[in-house]
């Protein structure tokens, strides 16, 4: 078995060199094969420097350097991309995840899961109404949503078996959505407690403004999951209800006319009408564009909507 460890490095040329020796440290012991792939996102401080240096005397590490910054997704998604490993473990590179969590990760794996999400269970303990309420929300709501329990999707700190990542792009903030989609897919998850230590070097890169992104991304992984290969089902019963609305005030306005309790022009209800009409056919037509689009994906790149686990007295 062969262990890839894929770090996102954006400014933490002072901690780099720290990772990569507890990284090391923590890997030898486990007498596995590894290679620790660092995916410099652009930084504007000598972080690539200090990699090209720490690369030059050991071929384990291997470095990938973005031309401009891009988020940590990305950078995450270029490492797991090239990772030659048959587990993948992500880590931060600012020290905050602990490499020595890395052997409890990989023995989850060994009992035969397939994703093992860290949790950090003692982080923002001190501020708990600006950063650990909003977390606790968060996280509960998209485990709502997902329908898969974990207490910490944001933790960099997860092991996968390589299988799990194969065909999953990632955009946005979607590395958390990783564990959701590979549960989507039947892949056994499951999260254990991990060391939170805080940043020494450097700085946070992100405030409470990734929540919403993260909200926005949870809409999208949502409707993939849900309605990628039946689009019309989505638009097509918003619109629906929308010309239902339509059709009722419209009734109601032109009864009200023909009886003589109100004209046209003293009841809003020939406004709403048109209004809901009008998103009703909008919706009904975006549905057919985006069935369109669909096909367009899954045909033009071979794509299936399933996944065949096994097939029997098939030659
Ligand atoms: N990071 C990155 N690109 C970015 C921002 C961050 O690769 O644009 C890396 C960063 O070096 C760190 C990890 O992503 O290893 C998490 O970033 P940060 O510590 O800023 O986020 P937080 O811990 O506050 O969630
Ligand atoms: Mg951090």
């Amino acid at each position: 078995m062969k262990i890839s460890v894929v770090t996102p490095v954006y400014n933490e040329s002072k901690n780099i060199p720290i990772l990569v020796g507890e990284l090391e440290a923590v890997l030898n012991k486990l007498t596995l094969q590894y290679e620790i792939i660092a995916v410099n996102d652009g930084s504007k401080d000598d972080s690539f420097t200090v990699l090209q240096s720490l690369a030059k005397d050991n071929s384990r590490i291997k470095v990938i350097n973005f031309q401009v910054n891009k988020g940590q997704t990305s950078a995450l998604s270029a490492g797991i991309e090239s990772a030659e490993g048959d587990v993948i473990i992500t880590i931060d590179s600012d020290l905050e995840n602990d490499p020595n969590d890395i052997p409890k990760l990989v023995e989850k794996i060994h009992e035969g899961f397939d994703v093992v999400s860290g949790w950090r269970k003692d982080r923002w303990k001190k501020q708990f109404i600006k950063r650990k309420l909003p977390s606790v929300v968060a996280n509960w709501f998209i485990s709502k949503i997902t329908g898969i329990k974990l207490h910490d999707y944001g933790c960099i700190l997860k092991a996968y078996k390589k299988e799990v990542l194969e065909n999953t792009n990632l955009y946005g903030e979607m590395h958390r959505f990783i564990p959701a989609y590979a549960f989507w897919r039947g892949a056994k998850v499951t999260e254990i407690v991990v060391n939170q230590r805080p940043r020494i070097h450097g700085k946070s890169n992100y405030g409470i403004g990734r929540t919403f992104k993260v909200l926005l991304d949870l809409i999208v992984i949502k409707f993939l999951d849900k309605y990628m290969n039946r689009p019309m089902h989505f638009f097509g019963g918003i619109g629906f209800i929308s010309l239902g609305v339509g059709a009722i005030s419209g009734t109601l306005s032109l009864i009200f006319k023909i009886v003589g309790y109100k004209d046209f022009v003293q009841t809003p209800l020939p406004v709403f009408s048109a209004l809901f009409v009008i998103v009703g056919v909008q919706l009904v037509v975006m549905g057919i564009l985006a069935e369109i689009l669909m096909r367009t994906y899954y045909e033009s790149q071979g794509k299936k909507p399933y996944i065949i686990k096994s097939k029997i007295n098939f030659k």
